[in-house]
């Protein structure tokens, strides 16, 4: 067997790892950073990713972790909320810093080899996997996009996830492990922020007379657990226009506030295993094991990604905002919907 190299230890490149080292092929992974480590992400893992998680074994290890499984929402803005509404399937909340964590030591468990602390060159090429995370985009039709999160304690939620919506940006909400609690937000402004390692806890605090600003008067923060995240893009991104066989976010970001980036994180390592195989064991050459991939992740990503560009649209523009809550209001059934378009 061919052995295959894989440039990012997140879910994409760790998923990838193990989905291979269970058919045998070689794999040596590069992660800049090191294990346990927390990562801007509002942990909540939804879709069709949670199949793969139960085929790869791994399912009872989260909840052994403590993740909590999270069934109905709650959508406010500023200090109103709609009815609590169930979705329809259950979501996996977890920490990154428990996950990614795991999910490392499965692959080591697993015969993989992961060198952490080493940024590796992210050039194409044979036998090449760029699972580098986000491509940066510093300013976005004339914004700055950036994503805060923290973990807090003595936080009381109404529903498995909670998420409020300001003029600003959002902020999601979600119970995880050890009585914790995940408050992670999306931001956007027109000029540089400088200060956020210390207006973090303004950010996500909401504005006083909101809801979520009554949600956090008695948090307790987990202060290490801040992590910030600049210059995201949002634009999607197909496969077949980029160099190199990539997949999560080093691909395409789908708009967090679908909370699908995990799981599209973790499908197109799935998508992207078989391939790699016929690759690895000489029934196919490098460039159609790449051709393939690229054929499956666009066919399979390309309806969510559209549909996530507008929701994406329709929650922070002021108009569009208003027009959803009204139809929330009207219509209780109409977040599944955007809930079901979105996977
Ligand atoms: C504000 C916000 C909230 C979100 N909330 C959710 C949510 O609730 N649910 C959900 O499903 N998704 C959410 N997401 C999206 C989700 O976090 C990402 O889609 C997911 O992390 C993608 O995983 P990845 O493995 O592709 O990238 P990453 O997790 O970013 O991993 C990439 C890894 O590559 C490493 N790396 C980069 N360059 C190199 C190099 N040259 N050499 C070696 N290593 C390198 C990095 O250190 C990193 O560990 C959110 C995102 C944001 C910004």
């Amino acid at each position: 067997m061919k052995p295959i190299t894989i440039i990012g230890g997140g879910l994409a490149g760790l998923t990838l790892g193990l989905l291979l080292r269970r058919r045998k092929v070689p794999v040596k992974l590069y992660e800049a950073g090191s294990y346990p480590r927390h990562r801007v992400c509002g942990e909540y893992l939804s879709g069709r990713a949670l199949s793969i998680i139960d085929s790869l074994g791994l399912r009872n290890h989260l909840e052994s972790s403590g993740a909590a499984e999270s069934q109905d929402v709650v959508v406010a803005r500023g200090a109103s909320a709609l009815p609590r509404h169930q979705l329809p399937r259950p979501a996996l909340c977890i920490s990154r810093y428990a996950f990614d964590r795991l999910l490392a030591e499965e692959l080591s468990r697993a015969g993989g080899m992961i060198e952490t602390r080493t940024r590796a060159p992210t050039e194409a090429g044979e036998g090449i996997v760029l699972a580098t995370g986000r491509q940066p985009s510093a300013i976005q039709a004339g914004w700055r996009w950036f994503g805060l999160k923290a973990h807090a304690r003595g936080v009381r939620l109404d529903a498995g996830l909670e998420m409020h919506f300001s003029p600003h940006g959002y902020v999601g909400l979600c119970r995880i492990e050890k009585q914790q609690v995940n408050v992670c937000g999306l931001f956007r402004s027109r000029n540089p922020v400088p200060d956020l390692a210390t207006s973090w806890k303004k950010w996500l605090g909401g504005e006083p007379s909101s809801l979520l600003h009554q949600r956090l008067q008695q948090a307790e923060w987990e202060e290490s657990s801040f992590t910030s995240m600049a210059a995201l893009s949002l634009t999607p991104r197909k496969s077949a226009d980029q160099i190199g066989l990539r997949v999560g976010d080093a691909l395409t970001m789908i708009p967090p506030v679908t909370g699908n980036g995990m799981s599209m994180a973790i499908e197109g390592a799935s998508l992207a295993a078989g391939p790699i195989l016929e690759w690895s064991s000489g029934q196919r050459n490098w460039a159609t094991a790449t051709g393939k991939v690229s054929r499956l992740l666009d066919q399979t990503f390309a309806s969510r990604l559209r549909h996530a560009s507008w929701l994406q649209h329709a929650m922070l523009e002021p108009f569009p905002q208003s027009v959803a809550w009204t139809l929330c209001r009207m219509f209780p059934g109409f977040p599944s919907v955007l809930f079901r378009l979105t996977r």
